[in-house]
């Protein structure tokens, strides 16, 4: 066994410092439980970020993993691969789209759409349009033109030149999007619900009222739902809330239960401007993940039973939180979220609450530095619930 303190020092000695890890070496994960390798139990409220939608290690997924390990890893593209198109069907059948486009990642996947939206765009509304709308405060990913897209200046200093083509406006602003369309504009991307920019939810009817504005305006909508997708806020994608579609979207984080993978999915009409040697990946939708991806959403879909906890468990989280801030009016600002993607946001800097609530057998996220995040498995119970919120109450009575 890899003794504590030797694994945090050869962390800091082999590892670049990209992350601002807590001194926390996890080893095992079953459920909503995983297990330090000093042997302390926690309940994660974190789920790898949005990812282990199952929970950790679901049986049915580490079968699928294990059987498809043994069969077949990985195979090149150039060849037709069964996991891959099994998994294409089930979410062409579930969503508004036509064809996917397999890839490793949430940032990977907007690159395909940016790259699919040019395309499309150059080929189909006027050859000098390229440009995308995005909004402040969004998070589309870490490489350049994901980066570049997210309207968010701290990610990107230090970084630039950003790669051109990008214009933001405030979230939640129908007009401000009709006011920056110009004759280069190709496209409006955006998270349905804003993830790590603090959990912030549309207006009612903005959605509705951007998808009318890129109808009109003959402007592409993409949707990145790699945060919101596979079940988080209670459908299987978050625009089914809205009574939209967009003519794009992008998948990740849960989509895998936790292997790597990345899709991007668009309509047939839209899809078509990409033809052979425009994309690709090496590892893009191999049979391993796939299979991860095929079992992930064959649990989801089974029996209507994931979607449904989720959507009672995130009222009664939300719930359980509102009766906080109740009793905390100094430190809890205000609650957000929608099925299992909810925020907390504080009226200071939440990195001391996370840290109590770390010491207490608890794992929950901050971001946008004054916002807890809780993305649980979708299978949460609520005897979990109410524990993180006597976990919580002590924090903050602490905090006060
Ligand atoms: C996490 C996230 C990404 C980036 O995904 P990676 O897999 O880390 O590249 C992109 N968009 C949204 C909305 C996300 O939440």
């Amino acid at each position: 066994m890899m003794d504590v303190k030797k694994a945090l020092e050869d962390s800091d000695n082999y590892l670049m410092n990209t992350y601002n890890r807590f001194p926390l070496v996890l080893r095992k994960g079953r459920g909503m439980k995983v297990w330090s390798a000093d042997g302390k139990e926690y309940l994660d409220f974190v789920g790898g970020i949005a990812v282990n939608v199952l929970g950790h290690c679901h049986p049915k997924v580490v079968v699928a993993i294990q059987k498809q390990a043994q069969r077949l890893i990985h195979v090149s593209n150039y060849y037709h691969i069964e996991p891959q198109i099994n998994l294409a069907k089930v979410l062409v059948e579930h969503s508004f789209a036509d064809k996917v486009f397999f890839c490793n990642s949430g940032a990977e996947a907007n690159e395909a759409a940016i790259k699919l939206v040019r395309k499309y765009a150059k080929e189909n509304i006027g050859t000098e349009r390229f440009e995308i709308i995005t909004a402040d405060n969004s998070f589309h990913g870490r490489t350049l033109a994901a980066l570049s897209a997210s309207g968010q200046v701290k990610l990107q200093k230090g970084f630039e030149p950003m790669v051109p083509g990008f214009r933001y406006v405030p979230f939640n602003d129908a007009d401000a999007i009709k006011k920056a369309i110009t004759s280069k504009t190709a496209a409006v991307m955006l998270e349905p619900i804003q993830g790590e920019g603090g959990v912030r939810l549309p207006e009612e009817d903005y959605l509705s009222k951007v998808r009318k504005i890129c109808s009109m305006n003959n402007l592409l909508l993409v949707f990145d739902e790699v945060q919101t997708g596979i079940g988080r806020t209670g459908k299987l994608f978050a625009y089914e809330h809205y009574g939209i579609t967009p003519d794009i979207m992008t998948l990740a984080k849960g989509l895998g239960s936790g292997v790597p993978i990345g899709a991007m999915l668009a309509t047939g009409e839209v899809s078509s401007a990409f033809k052979p040697a425009d994309h690709g990946s090496t590892f893009g939708g191999n049979p391993l993940v796939c299979a991860a991806g095929l079992a992930t959403l064959n649990a989801i879909l089974e029996d209507g039973f994931v979607l449904d906890q989720c959507r009672r468990m995130g009222e009664y989280l939300i719930q359980k939180l509102n009766a906080l801030k109740e009793d905390f009016p100094s430190i809890i600002a205000e609650i957000r979220g929608r099925g299992l993607l909810v925020g907390m946001e504080l009226t200071k800097e939440c990195g001391a609450a996370v840290k109590a609530c770390i010491e207490r057998g608890v794992l929950i996220n901050c971001t946008a530095g004054n916002v807890l995040r809780f993305m649980p498995p979708l299978t949460v119970q609520k005897k979990d619930i109410d524990h993180l919120a006597t976990v919580l109450e002590d924090v903050f009575e602490r905090m006060s």
